[in-house]
């Protein structure tokens, strides 16, 4: 068989936003195979999510429904499980999406079990079975031929573009689906509270550094990011340093971004964080330090103190919404 399947992720009954550039991914490499591009939920009832995603199609040619009460909540043991009985119940040459923490987590451990080779992080799709991946956080880019009867891939959500609704696919129930945690029971989830949109799926990111200096400065970043009705980031070094929490972490060892707009505020533009927003489609740097790194990506700098500007955009922005 030469079908793709992508492994998609639902919330609140509906198709996660940042599972769309994986299904583009696994289309381009299904018709690279020349196969079919098929969608995998997983859930404990995902049913009707799944038909939800079937209407919109995606170019797919079926939304397989694996339901287990185990996968859920998420561990990466159960959810390997599952995914690995799927592939073998359906015969797929690949299996994917996007690089989500949770594919991250859960494909790498069905990989192992199927003993199949991994590409992850894939930024392009340059034929069957070959990737694109950037190394060294983005200082080259290495070209990975795998081999196998089916073969694994994570893609980076900012190298694809979302799929589009297209025609409808068609609904299957994926019997005796398997779902072992060997071991792992979530105990409890604290779900961080923000009405924000997530960092991930934002269209506007505003992102503050160690210039910030504590956590409290932070507020006026949090007023641009609602005023414009984004999500809140920060660099490691902000987040090392506890100003704010560790998920707001973007670059190469946090969440990898591409918004619309990105504010980079305080942020001198080290490789590692460039790695997580270098395909933003419009990047706006504030730095009091013209020599900085980060303004060689933007489109638009402002060498300046944030206290003197940042109070005074918001001023703007504000008067600007009405
Ligand atoms: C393996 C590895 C993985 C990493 N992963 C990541 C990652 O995922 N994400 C990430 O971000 N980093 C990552 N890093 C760390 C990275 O190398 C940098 O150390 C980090 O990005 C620096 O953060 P920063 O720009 O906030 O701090 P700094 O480099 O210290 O820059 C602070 C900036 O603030 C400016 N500034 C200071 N005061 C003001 C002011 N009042 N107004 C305006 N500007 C001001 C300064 O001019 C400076 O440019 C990683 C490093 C390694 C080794």
């Amino acid at each position: 068989m030469s079908n793709v399947l992508v492994v998609v992720e639902i919330g609140d009954g509906k198709l996660r936003a940042h599972s769309l550039p994986g299904i583009t991914a696994g289309a381009q490499l299904a018709a690279a195979l020349g196969g079919e591009l098929h969608l995998l939920v997983l859930g404990a009832a995902p049913q009707a999510a799944a038909e939800g995603i079937a209407a919109a199609g995606y170019g797919a040619k079926t939304v397989h429904v694996g339901a287990h009460a185990e996968l859920e909540p998420f561990t990466a043991e159960a959810w390997a499980d599952a995914i690995v009985a799927a592939a073998r119940s359906l015969g797929v040459a690949a299996i994917g999406g996007t690089a989500t923490s949770t594919l991250r987590d859960a494909l790498p451990r069905a990989a192992a079990v199927l003993d199949a080779p991994l590409a992850p992080e894939v930024t392009a799709i340059k034929g069957p079975r070959v990737f694109g991946r950037e190394v060294s956080a983005g200082r080259a880019i290495a070209e990975i031929a795998l081999e196998g009867d089916v073969v694994c891939f994570t893609a980076r959500a900012s190298e694809f573009a979302p799929a589009q609704p297209g025609a409808a696919a068609t609904v299957a129930a994926l019997a005796g689906i398997s779902a072992a945690k060997r071991g792992a029971t979530v105990l409890s989830i604290e779900k961080t509270q923000s009405a924000r949109p997530a960092l991930t799926e934002a269209k506007v990111v505003v992102s503050g550094g160690r210039g910030m200096r504590e956590g409290a400065n932070f507020k006026v970043l949090e007023e641009l990011t609602d005023l414009l009705g984004g999500a809140l980031g920060a660099s490691r070094a902000a987040t090392d340093a506890g100003m704010v929490p560790a998920d707001l972490q973007v670059g190469q060892t946090g969440k990898v971004v591409a918004p619309n707009l990105y504010f980079a505020v305080a942020i001198s533009g080290a490789i590692q964080h460039l790695a997580g927003m270098k395909n933003s489609k419009v990047i706006v740097a504030i730095n009091k330090n013209g020599e900085e790194p980060i303004f060689q990506i933007a489109d638009y700098g402002l060498v300046a103190k944030w206290e003197d500007t940042l109070p005074r955009l918001v001023e703007l922005v504000r008067a600007r919404k009405g």
